[in-house]
């Protein structure tokens, strides 16, 4: 697992250094419709494939997993509703697979070459999960996109990402936010808080910081897989951490 880093060609032919080879970007649904907003929301699908593609561009194999919370979170079912909350997990799933499907158009509208895998058959639609399909296309250069997070209620996308980075040999999980990295405090509500550029896995567990799900971190932890997470709203981020500029937090094993 983990491969070297290596220079590569941009697709424009000049030469770049990437830091990481095999690259997990988990993007939140959020991240796909108007702010506070829901569903998808052209202007911002817009801008996460063309962010998607830079990176794509630099010939690094990237897949994608999806998030539904545009659409709808399990956890986040009424108490009063008649929709139970293992149903509300199942719907949020399948919310990932209609993001996937808009995340997939829009990538190959800009000629990236794709593929989505569910992880919940959806066999008209996509194909099924298969690891080592997903790493053949990877090879071949295409950009997969997973859907329907683990295909299992009562966890998140972040535990998918850090499953999927776990079983294809990813060399880091990207995780995209609103904000520009892990904060002390979150700095949309509080200007004293100040950004943590480096933290080991132990230190978010233990402060409890809002990175991603425990399961997640964890799971990272157990394979070495350092996680970035950045904001995805500043063109250029992406590509930027890919070729190992120092944007946003980076939580790894402590040096
Ligand atoms: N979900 C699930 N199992 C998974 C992944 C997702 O049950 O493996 C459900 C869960 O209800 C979750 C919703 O799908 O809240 C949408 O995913 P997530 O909350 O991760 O989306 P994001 O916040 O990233 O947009």
């Amino acid at each position: 697992m983990g491969r070297t880093a290596s220079a590569v060609r941009d697709r424009d032919g000049t030469m770049a250094e990437c830091k990481y080879n095999r690259v997990i970007l988990k993007i939140s649904g959020e991240g796909l419709c108007a702010a506070g907003g829901r569903g998808i929301d052209g202007e911002q699908l817009h801008h996460i494939s063309t962010e998607i593609k830079t990176v794509a561009d630099l010939g690094v194999e990237l897949a994608v997993v999806v998030g539904g919370g545009n659409i709808i979170r399990g956890g986040q079912i009424a108490k009063d509703s008649p929709i139970e909350t293992v149903t509300g997990h199942y719907m949020g799933m399948l919310g990932t697979v209609i993001n996937a499907l808009a995340v997939q158009d829009a990538l190959e509208a800009m000629g990236v070459s794709t593929r989505v895998q569910s992880a919940i058959n959806i066999d008209r639609a996509c194909e099924k999960f298969i690891r080592r399909r997903a790493i053949r296309h990877l090879e071949k250069g295409r950009v997969v996109i997973f859907a329907a997070g683990t295909g299992n209620p009562f966890v998140t996308t972040d535990s998918c990402a850090a499953l999927r980075a776990s079983e294809i040999g990813a060399d880091v999980v990207l995780k995209a936010t609103k904000v520009d990295g892990v904060f002390t405090a979150d700095p949309v509500k509080d200007p004293t808080a100040t950004k943590l550029e480096k933290l080991s896995y132990d230190e978010v567990l233990d402060r409890r910081l809002g990175v991603m799900d425990f399961a997640a971190i964890d799971l990272c932890r157990q394979n070495s897989i350092p996680i970035v997470v950045f904001s995805l709203k500043q063109p250029g981020n992406m590509r930027a951490v890919v070729l190992g500029e120092p944007i946003g937090t980076l939580v790894s094993t402590a040096e």
